[in-house]
């Protein structure tokens, strides 16, 4: 697994990876309403990140977007 062409160094957030466990780089990749989908950058694999937001609110502000 390579990580994502949609990967971007300025839209990374710190939070648990669901398989690594600690705290590690996860791209942005797209987001729909409360749901973010997320690349680690250690382990590579992708996933579905529910990010608890509420509806209508737009998750990217977990984001540094640059
Ligand atoms: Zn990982």
């Amino acid at each position: 697994m390579t990580l994502d062409p949609q990967a971007d160094l300025g839209r990374r957030a710190w939070l648990p990876c669901r398989y690594c466990g600690d705290n590690t780089a996860l791209y942005l990749l797209d987001s729909d309403v409360n749901m973010i989908w997320v690349q680690c950058g250690r382990c590579l694999r992708r996933w579905w990140h529910d990010t608890g937001v509420g509806r209508g609110r737009r998750p990217e502000h977990l984001f540094d977007v640059a």
